[in-house]
């Protein structure tokens, strides 16, 4: 396997990747927020890590990847907790909001074949472990308490430490202008303090019982307290968006060196934004589309639905760290560059039995695409140019499958190599599935082969009412039953 280059958006520099111990990944990324449906600007950034997360494990490596849910803590800008405000409006317990957008995020990742997580800790079930953390940090006296509440003391880190503002590139001067009011700023020493513990006020829902009262812990402190939990005080990659640079991130960097006197993770991940149209989505401007239109069609932005592979598929043709624009042209094309990869897949599979001798030119141009696709996944996980080499690939393959390239132009041992290699790399590492029957349950595509088995047995005794029937009956179902050479194909119309 080739040597896995990676950029560290810390040092700004792209290097070999070197774990801290052998064999092993340690992988914390930032999850979501439950308050409200997932975005697909988050969706892009969660199909970009698990992509890090497959290739990983395509290179060999165990992977610990934990990613968290976030229901405590994320604050509006007038200080009310995000969950709760969802509760208020939607009449519901704070937990059951929580579970109802946790439910619709996973279902959401589901959809986007977004593998699991090793482990998807909540920010509510570790309070205990965020109050300790923020007693060590009492304790080496990088926090201070004031009325019930714990503020991380910024400049003090900042003086001692010289890493703060390392990450986002600021600097300390600059933090002092642009830290927004938040309540209670006027309790801080200083206004780029920030709350590791906060007061509960009479009116706040979600409160624990702390050495300091009745509260509950600061937004970043639960990535810190979870990621040391569950990967150590150190640990290799720690990603999120790009957004999360600051406050989040360096906050969690202060943080983890305040309570246990190291930096959290070695190389730090960074994936950009998703723009419609050339700009930045936002609600309240309208120009923003969520997945579910995406895959309806019921969108101005949009000529028609686009299913949730060509999403997928769209989204890995962007390197992770550029921003990818959303355009209707960009999706059809996306759409198209899909389904001529699934083609060329179905193609090997029913590839005439290679009958070369000897390693011929092809052999050589197969197998070298493969090593650069494999190589520029290496590359800092660039997909889009790995995807370009199986293009270079994929006329070969139709080619070969349509008779214009004879058999004995490919050895068996280099069938076997694309075969393994596109397997590998189309559904192992770039999550991508087979659409028509890949949304199909297990249930379904087992009564299927069942049904058509019958129908081919009904055929080969020249049982035509009852292959008809069956063919006829599975229509109204709105099941295409296709009859070719290989035998008879389906698909849900
Ligand atoms: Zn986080």
């Amino acid at each position: 396997m080739p040597t896995l280059y990676l950029y560290n958006s810390l040092t700004r520099e792209k290097s070999a990747f070197e774990p801290l111990h052998p064999g092993h990944v340690g992988m914390y990324v930032c999850g979501p927020t439950v308050y409200n449906d997932v975005h697909l600007g988050n969706c892009r950034s969660f199909i970009s890590f698990d992509v890090i997360f497959r290739t990983l494990r395509y290179l060999g490596y165990k992977v610990r990847y934990v990613r968290n849910i976030t229901d405590v803590g994320h604050l509006l800008d007038d200080g009310e907790d995000r969950i709760a405000k969802g509760a208020r409006l939607e009449q519901l317990e704070p937990m059951e909001v929580v579970q109802k957008y946790t439910n619709s995020f996973l279902e959401m990742m589901r959809i986007f074949n977004v593998s699991p997580p090793s482990i998807e800790p909540r920010a509510t079930q570790h309070i205990i472990e965020q109050i300790e953390m923020v007693a060590a940090i009492l304790e080496n006296g990088y926090a201070y308490e004031i009325n019930g509440s714990v503020y991380f003391d910024t400049v003090r880190f900042a003086r001692e430490k010289g890493v703060y503002g390392q990450l986002s590139g600021r600097v300390i001067e600059d933090l002092l202008q642009e830290t927004r009011d938040l309540k209670k700023q006027d309790e801080k020493r200083h206004p780029a303090d920030f709350a590791i513990w906060m007061k509960a006020e009479p009116e706040h829902i979600m409160r624990w019982n702390s050495p300091w009262g009745e509260g509950f812990p600061g937004w970043h402190l639960e990535c810190s307290a979870m990621s040391t939990k569950y990967l150590g005080h150190t640990f290799d990659i720690h990603g999120g968006g790009a957004d999360l640079k600051f406050p989040h991130h360096e906050n969690e960097i202060a943080q983890n060196y305040g309570a246990c006197g190291c930096a959290p993770a070695k190389y730090w991940v960074h994936g950009n934004m998703l723009l419609l149209n050339g700009k930045k989505m936002s609600k309240s401007d309208g120009n923003t589309i969520s997945p579910y239109e995406l895959f309806s069609g019921e969108s101005p932005f949009i000529s028609r639905g686009y299913s949730p592979m060509t999403v997928r598929f769209f989204m890995l043709q962007a390197h992770y760290r550029s921003t990818l624009d959303i355009t209707d042209e960009a999706l059809q094309a996306a759409d198209k560059g899909y389904r001529r990869l699934m083609e060329a897949w179905k193609n090997i599979q029913r590839l005439p039995a290679p009958a070369g001798k000897q390693e011929s030119d092809l052999d050589r141009e197969i197998l070298g695409q493969l090593d650069l696709a494999v190589e520029e996944l290496c590359d800092d996980f660039n997909t889009p140019k790995a995807l370009a080499r199986l293009f270079e690939v994929t006329p070969r393959i139709n080619a070969l499958h349509g008779g214009q390239i004879p058999p004995d132009q490919i050895l068996p041992s280099t069938l076997v190599r694309l075969r393994e290699t596109m397997s590998a790399l189309l559904f192992d590492v770039f999550g991508l599935a087979e659409e028509d029957q890949g949304t199909a349950s297990a249930t379904v595509n087992a009564l299927m082969d069942l049904i058509l088995d019958l129908r081919g047995r009904a055929r080969a005794s020249k049982d035509w009412p009852t292959a008809d029937r069956i063919r006829d009956g599975l229509k109204e179902a709105g099941i295409v039953v296709k009859d070719g050479p290989e035998g008879s194909s389906w698909s849900a119309s």
